[in-house]
Formats: C-alpha cells, sequence, structure tokens
C-alpha cells in the first residue's frame, strides 16, 4: 500500500537520518540517491566542527545501518524523472542507472582497478586526484562496490574491445551489458534531502583561484587535508611539492553575490584554520572576516578555543573588495580595514570561504515535484507559517541544507522532524476502502 512506503531524495546525513527512523517505525523506505555512494558532504570532512569528531566514524556506521536495514531499499546512480497523484498515493518514476558490476557478486577487492587503461580526473576528490574508468569515488565508499563511467571505459563506449576489468575479476562481478532501469513506486510521501554546494569560487576573478595554484576552494582544502584524501592528507599546494607556511582563509566569498548569510562558512573556517595549526604546527594562519557568525551554544566555545590560538582574525569593513595577486608562488591578499587604510598578507595559500548554495538540478527537481523554491533558489518551506519542513505542497516535506544552509545537527534534527510529519500523515488517512466483491461480500 502507497501510504506505508516513503520516497526519500538524497542519501546525506539527512536522507539517511529520515529513511532510518521511517525504516524503523515500519515504513518501506526507497532512498534514491544520484551518486554511486551515500553519505553526502559530510564524508569528504575528515573531521567535523564543532567536536572536531572523526567524521567517517560517525557517517560510517549510519550508511551500514541503512544498507542493511531490510526495510530501506537503496537505490544509487538513480535520480526520480516523473511524480504523478497526490499525498496518501504518488507515483514515481525514477530512473536507475547501470552501475555495470554486480552488488551482489562484488565483493570490494578493487582487483578490477589496476588494469583499467584509462585514468580521468576524480570529480568526487574536487578533481585533486585521478581515477580509473571502474572506480569507487573514494577510499572507503559505500556502497563497495565500483562502478564503470560509461562516457570514459573504452568498451562501453564502444572505442576498444578491453576486458581487463571483467578478466581481472575472480567473481565474475562485472555486468558489461547492465542497462539503465525505469521503475515504478508507489508512495505516500516524499521527503527531500537532496543538501546543498558551494559557491563557485572561480566566478570572482579578484580572488584568483584559477590563476594561482596556491588559492583553494573550501572542498578542495577538506579532500587535501581528509587522510582517505587524494594526497593521504599530505597537505601541499597543487602542482607543486611544497607544504604552505603562510595560509590566509578569506571569508564571506559569494555572500554578496547570493544576497545570505550561510552560517556555517564561518565554523568550517576556524575549523580549517585548526587543522592547519595541527598539522603545520610552525605555520601561521590568518583568518580575514568582516561578522562572524557564531549561531550555536557551543559554538562560542568552539570560537574562542581557536581565535588567537590557531589563528589571527583581521577585520575587513567589506568583502567585497578582498583581492588576491601573486607573483611566482607568493600570494597577497589585500584588504580594507575599516579605518580608512588598505591592509596587505602576504601567504603561499589561500583557502576561499565560500558561501553555501543550492545543489545543481534543485530547480528542475522542484519542477518535477511540484514544488515552490524560496527566492534564493533553496526548496521553500513554510517556516514563516510555523510549518518547517513542510513543503508548499502537502505529503512533500524537506530536510536538511537543501532548505538551506545548515550544519550537520540542524540537519539531522530536520530530518527527524520530517519522519514525525510523515509518520503523523500517513497514520491519520483512513484506511483505503476494500473494493467490493462482485457478489457484494
Ligand atoms: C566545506 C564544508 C565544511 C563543512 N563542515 C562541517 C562541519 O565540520 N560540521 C558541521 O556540522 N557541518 C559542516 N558542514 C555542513 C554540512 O556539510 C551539512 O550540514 C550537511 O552535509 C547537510 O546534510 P544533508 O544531508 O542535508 O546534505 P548533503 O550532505 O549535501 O547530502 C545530500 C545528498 O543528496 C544527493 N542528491 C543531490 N541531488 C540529488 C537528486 N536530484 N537526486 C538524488 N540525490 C541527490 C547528494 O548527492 C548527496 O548525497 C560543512 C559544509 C561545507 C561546505
Amino acid at each position: 500500500m502507497s501510504r506505508d512506503s516513503v520516497l526519500i531524495i538524497g542519501a546525506g546525513l539527512a536522507g539517511m537520518k529520515a529513511g532510518l527512523l521511517l525504516a524503523n517505525a515500519g515504513k518501506k523506505v526507497y532512498l534514491v540517491e544520484k551518486l554511486p555512494l551515500i553519505g553526502g558532504m559530510a564524508i569528504k570532512d575528515e573531521e567535523s566542527f564543532p567536536n572536531f569528531e572523526c567524521s567517517t566514524c560517525m557517517v560510517a556506521p549510519v550508511q551500514q545501518d541503512v544498507l542493511q536495514n531490510p526495510h530501506i531499499e537503496t537505490m544509487t546512480l538513480s535520480t526520480v524523472e516523473t511524480v504523478e497523484g497526490s499525498v496518501g498515493e504518488f507515483k514515481v518514476n525514477i530512473k536507475k542507472g547501470a552501475r555495470y558490476v554486480s552488488m551482489t557478486d562484488c565483493i570490494g577487492c578493487g582487483m578490477c582497478y589496476e588494469p583499467c587503461p584509462v585514468s580521468i580526473n576524480n570529480e568526487w576528490e574536487e578533481d585533486l586526484g585521478e581515477m580509473k574508468a571502474i572506480y569507487v569515488p573514494t577510499a572507503g565508499s559505500l556502497p563497495n562496490v565500483p562502478t564503470i563511467d560509461p562516457q570514459h571505459c573504452t568498451r562501453l563506449n564502444g572505442s576498444d574491445e578491453c576486458n581487463a576489468c571483467a578478466e581481472a575479476c575472480m567473481f565474475g562481478a562485472i555486468k558489461l551489458d547492465d542497462k539503465d532501469e525505469e521503475l515504478v513506486i508507489e508512495v505516500g510521501a516524499i521527503v527531500i534531502a537532496t543538501g546543498s554546494s558551494t559557491y563557485d569560487v572561480s566566478s570572482l576573478e579578484t580572488l584568483g583561484y584559477g590563476s594561482f595554484p596556491g588559492v583553494f576552494s573550501p572542498l578542495e582544502f577538506e579532500r587535501l587535508f581528509a587522510s582517505n584524501g587524494p594526497t593521504e592528507g599530505e597537505m601541499t599546494i597543487r602542482d607543486t611539492e611544497s607544504v604552505p607556511s603562510k595560509i590566509a582563509i578569506v571569508h564571506c566569498v559569494g555572500r554578496k553575490e547570493v544576497g545570505y548569510c550561510s552560517s556555517v562558512c564561518c565554523m568550517y573556517s576556524l575549523k580549517f584554520a585548526h587543522f592547519l595549526k595541527h598539522k603545520i604546527p610552525d605555520a601561521v594562519v590568518t583568518n580575514i572576516h568582516s561578522d562572524i557568525c557564531v549561531h550555536d551554544k557551543t559554538y562560542q566555545k568552539f570560537y574562542e578555543g581557536i581565535n588567537g590560538v590557531d589563528t589571527e582574525m583581521r577585520f575587513c569593513s567589506s568583502m567585497a573588495d578582498v583581492c588576491v595577486s601573486g607573483n611566482g608562488s607568493g600570494l597577497k591578499v589585500n584588504y580594507p580595514d575599516g579605518k580608512g587604510k588598505e591592509q596587505a598578507v602576504e601567504v603561499d595559500m589561500v583557502i576561499l570561504a565560500a558561501a553555501i548554495v543550492p545543489t545543481e538540478g534543485t530547480a528542475a527537481l522542484a519542477g518535477i515535484l511540484g514544488i515552490e523554491l524560496d527566492g534564493f533558489g533553496f526548496i521553500r518551506s513554510l517556516s514563516e507559517n510555523i510549518g518547517s519542513i513542510e513543503t508548499s505542497r502537502e505529503g512533500i516535506f524537506v530536510a536538511g541544507s537543501a532548505e538551506g544552509p545548515k550544519d550537520i545537527q540542524t540537519s539531522v534534527i530536520q530530518a527527524e522532524a520530517a519522519a514525525g510529519k510523515v509518520m503523523a500523515l500517513l497514520s491519520a488517512m483512513p484506511e483505503p476502502v476494500a473494493a467490493e466483491s462482485e457478489t457484494g461480500e
């Protein structure tokens, strides 16, 4: 029955947590994730603020619970194509992409990677590393089953008769004739948990991203720092072997353009300062900021523990006027100090603390679901009417950073609220009337 089933779109922490609650309450959960792995943005972090908890240790048990839960059907490489019907009886078409590797036969031994002759940039690793055409996005990916990229695999794109991965697999798990599938499911309610993305720092030319190898986006920095990342946590400046000694973290990148404070970027900037100081104790770290957003009761202590200890905080009166220039490996960050003076700091690495923006495809998904976006392009919740996680369409809820910039804790709280709303809604719906038999019995 459709009212015993729920669709969750997006398998980050918000989607997984909502899914587990609903599954444990007896609902059948369809968890649709567009990537080949689950876990969302949190698995890109080595450690999380405010407690510097190991992110993998925090997320991996949740991923395992999801994958092992008999009431949760996790569909990776999948997207929602159409939605018909209404609350209690949504009919959803899902496109499930071919993985070309059997989820049941593969044991995750990784013997298939080495013989693959194709090397391509690893997008999940922010292009800081390479991967083969048969790959898992990162060490520790769950499910630990590789995927073949059909565009780059010479066998699948028709440019060669290569069979190297299939020959290397002792378990017959490579399925080169795998095909995309179209599935139809019926659900009573839908939770959107598609997360967010970061502002494209290359669009602000004055900040030097793309011109100077020492300028990094925040997600690049996360992967550079991560022990399961492309450099195994070795902190060197791209295209060089050099370890940075003077680092500037520039706050509020894109804030003026997006028109709102993203709230979590001050905290992740301080986290980065702490990471740097602990990995490179002699490093001098400078945070260039205007406002400091310390929006949770535990964050004041976190801020005070880092300010003046791991980093110097320098006030800038207009973040939009920050300019990064360079010569050779040296970088200079110029900024106005609000006292009528232009200040400069000389560094060898700059991290651009980018604003949080709606994830790619949010508008298209909202169109498919028939729901409204807010003025910034996030999924609109009815929060102004104390509805918080309800969207503009009955039976469709939103949780986590798909609704706006959020930290992990708030994302999970919203996910649990969404699960509660779904349970309350579906349990209050009347039992469907059984069709009368021809004899009237
Ligand atoms: C650089 C950086 C560092 C951060 N560090 C911290 C920290 O230390 N502590 C902290 O509390 N917070 C931190 N955050 C915030 C944290 O990442 C978010 O709060 C958290 O990831 C939100 O979880 P979520 O599940 O809502 O979204 P996500 O984690 O973004 O998950 C969304 C999932 O949905 C999938 N998806 C997207 N679109 C679709 C679609 N159309 N169909 C199917 N699936 C889709 C995505 O692939 C993804 O798996 C940081 C953020 C950034 C940018």
